[in-house]
């Protein structure tokens, strides 16, 4: 049997039936060499979800059909035929009857860094882009900078290129106000309706927790989305924080918006967003050592200011080369005049994110009665910090944490203890929190 043929057939044989129809059907082995083994399928899109999601059958099915490892690659047809995919974008482009949105070239999916803390959010974008109308609605939410809009326009790019017959329209939710708003002052609402119930396939509306509160708004947007809902149309939608936690909405909107596939962006820990600080690096031509992107993975867990101070790093390398100082300068530069978060968000909430991002847990299950041991201990060595650093008092503290006061008392007894007995992970965890804090007050006071 040829290579390549056996090869297809161990690999069908470790996925599911379902698997290999959805993702297969574009798939070959394209060429095979001693160092190197080349796969091709359909487009991009099929590759990533390949490379993502199927290393791990692609690697044992190579040791099992060659007796060793061999790397291998997926490339898409269409990046292979590049003048012949201008050429056919452009036509596809042409056919549409309007371009709905304009979407940001540079939020693609390949330019989109995928770690543990977006993987979620990641794959149910994939999920949808595919097959527009299947998880309806839509939801993503998670902090600020950490990619949601990115995934939109990710999308948008994706289908405008691929499908143009499906039509994508993106607003931002102050947009939709702002368009229903006119809409009235101009006796058109029927054109407003129109274009966003009948025109439309893919509606994606942007920080949806801008309408809270704004209960006429919603109740258009609610008649909006049970139309699309009715006609099986995609509604995607984006916000700062969970559906439940949108205060002043209404519940049959929240209701609605809880009936699809609802997913999180998390914050990312320390350790992915050092891995994110160096894959921006290297996208710029840059290397950082360990310290280096630690310092910056320090500074911020926040994507966006993770990306602004590798640009600025990599501006500044030109001249002066990388290094710590130049790290250094560049944290400074783009922390200290980034309009901080805190000014936003309450004292609990900054602080609950610092805790959350150093022991990899969610702000809301810290104030929550779930307990887990990594839970219990985030708890403790918040209460511990709160006291000692933010210099808060044990009912402020226990208001924080919804714990009574007895047992505030005893969790900083807890950590002190620990300390004590040199305990060095909860000592690391202290060091890490005290950084955060560090560089915290110094945006604010930038
Ligand atoms: P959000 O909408 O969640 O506030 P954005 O999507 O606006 O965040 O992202 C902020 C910036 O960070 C954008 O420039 C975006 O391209 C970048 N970014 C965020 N997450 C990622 C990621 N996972 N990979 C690459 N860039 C990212
Ligand atoms: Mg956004």
């Amino acid at each position: 049997m040829e290579k390549s043929e056996e090869i297809i057939r161990i690999l069908k044989s470790k996925l599911s039936k379902k698997s290999w129809e959805m993702w297969f059907g574009t798939f070959s082995v394209k060429e095979i060499s001693e160092t190197l083994i080349t796969f091709s399928v359909g487009n991009i899109f099929i590759k990533d979800w390949l490379n993502q999601k199927y290393h791990k059958q692609f690697k044992e099915t190579i040791k099992e059909v060659f007796g060793r490892n061999i790397p291998y690659v997926i490339e898409d047809e269409l990046a292979n035929e590049e003048p012949k995919r201008e050429k056919k974008v452009e036509r596809l482009i042409r056919k549409r009857p309007v371009v709905y949105s304009e979407f940001n070239k540079e939020y693609t999916f390949e330019n989109f860094v995928v770690g543990p803390f977006n993987e979620e959010a990641y794959d149910g974008t994939l999920e949808v882009t595919k097959t527009p109308g299947k998880m309806n609605p839509f939801f993503i939410y998670g902090g600020v900078g950490l990619g949601k809009t990115h995934l939109l326009h990710a999308m948008g790019n994706y289908l405008l290129q691929n499908s143009p017959d499906v039509r994508v329209m993106y607003v931002t939710a102050e947009k939709f106000m702002n368009d229903l708003i006119m809409a009235i002052r101009n006796n058109s609402t029927q054109e407003f309706r129109k274009n966003f119930r009948e025109k439309i396939d893919v509606l994606m509306i942007d920080d949806i927790q801008f309408l809270m509160g704004k209960n006429g708004i919603q109740s258009e947007l609610f008649h909006t989305l049970n139309h699309l809902l009715d006609h099986s149309k995609q509604i995607v939608l984006c916000s700062d924080r969970t559906p439940t936690q949108l205060s002043e909405f209404q519940p049959r909107l929240v209701s609605r918006f809880q009936m699809g596939l609802v997913v999180k962006v998390y914050d990312p820990d320390v350790e992915t967003s050092m891995q994110i600080a160096r894959t921006f690096a290297q996208r710029n031509g840059i290397l950082l050592s360990n310290e280096m992107a630690r310092e910056i993975a320090l500074s911020s867990n926040n994507v966006r200011t993770i990306k602004g101070i590798v640009t600025k790093l990599a501006f500044k390398s030109m001249k002066e080369g990388v290094n710590e100082k130049t790290v250094m300068k560049a944290v400074k530069d783009i922390v200290g005049n980034i309009p901080t978060m805190k000014e936003s968000v309450s004292e609990k909430e900054a602080f609950f994110q610092m805790l959350s991002s150093v022991f990899d847990v969610l702000p809301a299950e810290l104030d929550a009665k779930i307990r887990t041991a990594n839970l219990s201990r985030a708890r403790q060595v918040g209460m511990y910090f709160a006291r000692k650093y933010l210099h808060k008092t044990f009912a402020d503290i226990g208001a924080w944490f919804g714990r009574d006061h007895s047992s505030v008392v005893y969790s900083c007894k807890k950590v002190e203890e620990s300390l004590r007995k040199g305990n060095s992970k909860v000592r690391e965890k202290i060091f890490i929190l005290q950084k955060l804090l560090h560089k915290q007050s110094g945006e604010s006071a930038g």
